[in-house]
């Protein structure tokens, strides 16, 4: 895990199951010959094998905070969505269900429509699970519903993939999964192994049950063996016997054992349900996480002296589209994929439905963006990205218009962030001041937040203000960030040709509002003129012929009415910084071995710089990537970081080059 080289830890390809339906209308799996659920009540067998026997819905009616199921195949979804029906019912209003499913072979949409009809009483559930329900790429799919405080985490991925993904803690364990005498190439020994360790968990009050339908001895002492103390008790209807545990090791060695974690992948101690947080910059990283956290029971004081979306958030549309990646950068795929399906879904939830939005103003739209094949070297990387990852054509497809051709994200579009960013922060949790943070002091849980107009006492500090970070976060940290400067160009519109998608190739262009078109933008390393430059509105002119023939002539003619300059912020590895903020000093002496051999990880507690988080690094594709990190710091910071995988987390820690550079010698 100290190798920082992209992997990725999920490679099969996603294949839907043939099904079969028998008389009654119920689904059985062809290829292992097995029904979905019991053939005599499926939703009380859900209720008396899983609810039931883990002490459920009693648990979700005390406490705060996060309670954590996990499942082994989610199947149609039905013991999710009985789960959620009575969390529904009976949880307190400060618990958040977070239920992450483990897939192989995922049902199709049409597939999971038809087997849940099968139950009206849960038609509300089922519904939102169908609407939401992700396409079949691999990986991790993060589907939230806030105003309900669940979050499904669905990983379309064999379980021995996607378990060494995951971490505590668990409060209840779902195995389901088949008959192993039907399928024992999933209840393997590896199996248990990584179910001990994400059970072995360092909070007294989160101590896992597991509930499964089978009774197999099998089954029997692998949970013995994960540290589960196991009983046989009457199994449903017509099956004689079930198994239902609960974890046991949480004295002894076990205790300690901090599941096999690395130091920097522990997290600091949970915030409480209610905690004040400040965020530094009210761009789109700063109102994602603003949001994240006051649905979570989060009161958040946004600052910004410049007010809402005014750096590079403050473009006037901006393109809701990833460029995948051909070869080797599975990473980097696997989280801007992952991204860029919850960006989706978050910009409608906040924004609405487009197609319904009648008013002129639009916000946003999900017209279609078109990769063009511009030049013989993206042509042959569009052919090699199809080849090799043969994505569903829900997400991406290869298509070739009369002069145009490249790949096509049918579910893209493009954004107005500032209309966004001001919807984001709708809620009556958030504050916005309009002021800057410049100092802080005291730790997590009591800490003073100087701003220009006086101190701010809270809890936590979230910094948020891209390529300023420096200014806020000190000399003690090592954020080797780059700023780069982007020039747009605004076109008059009425004596351009027609545009009704988002096209990009060396620019990008989206379908003009009010009679503008906005092209852009450029590329400019090292360059902090804010003023707009002639230079650079022909620089953006002349990529319109990449766009195909109609464009070309534009090339010349184009009459340009305005602009507008704004500063990203990236990192080296084009991957933001989410999480946690580390001390530099300290921690260069506590990991000092690893500069002579990196395997020499000490197993210390992280020097955190207490309080004090970053979510920056977005560069141009912020729309994208802040939905997730803003998901994923709200997450780490009430206990439970469960929207991604360990790697992709990793990939996106602040202190990944601290890390990096210390084990190369090079601070
Ligand atoms: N819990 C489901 C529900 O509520 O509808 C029913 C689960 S069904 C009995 C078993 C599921 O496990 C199937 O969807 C199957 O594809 C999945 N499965 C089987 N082997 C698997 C593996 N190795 N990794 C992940 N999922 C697997």
């Amino acid at each position: 895990a100290t190798d920082l080289k992209n992997q990725t830890p999920i490679k099969q390809p996603i294949q839907a199951p043939e099904l079969s339906w028998n008389e009654a209308g119920l689904p059985i799996a062809d290829a292992f010959d097995d029904p979905y659920f019991s053939v005599e009540n499926g939703l009380e067998e859900t209720r008396y094998v899983f609810l039931k026997n883990n002490q459920l819905p009693e648990r979700f009616k005390v406490g705060s905070g996060p309670f954590r199921i996990i499942e082994t195949g989610f199947g149609t979804g039905l013991n999710f969505l009985a789960t959620w029906q009575a969390f529904n019912q009976e949880a307190t209003s400060e618990r958040w269900l977070h239920f992450t499913s483990v897939e192989k072979y995922p049902l199709t949409k049409e597939q999971l429509a038809k087997a849940l009809a099968l139950w009206p009483e849960l038609s509300d559930f089922s519904h939102k699970l169908i609407e939401r329900y992700p396409p079949a790429t691999p990986g991790f799919h993060v589907l939230s519903w806030p105003e309900e405080r669940v979050t499904l985490t669905l990983i379309f991925a064999d379980v021995h993939d996607a378990f060494p993904e995951l971490n505590g803690p668990v409060d209840a364990w779902y195995l389901d999964g088949f008959a192993p005498s039907k399928n024992p190439a999933m209840w393997s020994d590896e199996l248990f192994k990584e179910i001990r360790r994400i059970s072995r968990n360092p909070s007294p009050h989160r101590i896992p049950s597991v509930a499964t339908f089978t009774a197999a001895g099998l089954v029997r002492r692998g949970l013995k063996g994960a540290g589960f103390h196991m009983a046989k008790v009457p199994g449903f209807g017509r099956k004689r016997e079930m198994l239902a545990g609960t974890y046991q090791a949480t004295t002894g060695p076990e205790k300690n054992a901090q599941h096999n974690r690395l130091p920097w992948q522990l997290m600091p101690a949970p915030l409480h349900y209610g905690s004040h947080v400040v965020i530094a910059g009210a761009g789109l990283a700063g109102c994602t996480t603003a949001r994240a956290l006051a649905e979570r029971g989060f009161k958040v004081t946004l600052c910004d002296p410049e007010g809402i979306a005014s750096g590079a958030s403050g473009n006037p549309q901006g393109g809701l589209y990833i460029k995948l990646a051909a070869d080797d950068q599975a990473t980097h795929s696997d989280f801007y994929r992952q991204a860029y399906l919850l960006a989706l879904k978050e910009v409608r939830r906040i924004l609405g439905d487009p197609a319904k939005d009648d008013t002129k103003a639009k916000y946003w739209d999900e017209c279609g963006v078109l990769q063009l094949a511009y030049d013989e070297k993206e042509t042959k990387r569009q052919q090699r990205f199809i080849e090799r990852h043969q994505p569903t054509a829900e997400l991406v497809k290869s298509i070739r218009q009369e002069s145009r051709e490249g790949l096509l994200y049918p579910a893209a579009g493009w954004v107005s962030p500032v209309d966004f960013c001001r919807a984001l922060i709708q809620h009556p949790r958030i504050q916005f001041n309009k002021t800057a943070v410049i100092g802080f002091s005291g730790e997590q849980n009591n800490m003073t937040l100087e701003t220009a107009d006086g101190a701010i006492h809270a809890d936590a500090l979230i910094i948020a203000t891209a390529h300023q970070v420096k200014e806020l976060a000190g000399e003690n940290t090592h954020l080797p960030i780059k700023k780069i400067r982007g020039q747009l160009s605004y076109l008059d519109a009425t004596s351009l040709p027609d545009l009704t998608q988002v096209l990009c190739a060396r620019s990008y262009m989206a379908p003009p509002i009010n009679g503008c078109l906005v092209l852009g933008a450029t590329y400019n390393l090292k360059d902090d003129d804010p003023e707009l430059r002639d230079s650079d509105h022909q620089t953006n002119l002349s990529h319109l012929t990449d766009f195909g023939h109609e464009w070309e002539k534009a090339a010349g003619t184009a009459d340009i009415i305005g602009g507008r300059v704004a500063f990203r912020c990236t990192t080296p590895d084009y991957l933001p910084m989410a999480g946690p903020l580390v001390q530099k000093q300290a921690f260069i002496e506590v990991f000092q071995p690893m500069t002579k051999n990196a395997k020499r990880i000490p197993r210390e507690p992280m020097p955190w710089l207490s309080g004090v988080w970053l979510n920056i690094g977005h560069g141009s594709r912020g729309l994208v990537s802040t939905s997730l990190c803003a998901e994923l710091i709200a997450e780490q910071m009430i206990g439970d970081a469960v929207c991604s995988s360990q790697t992709v987390t990793d990939a996106l820690s602040p202190n990944r080059f601290l890390l990096r550079d210390l084990i190369r010698n090079k601070l």
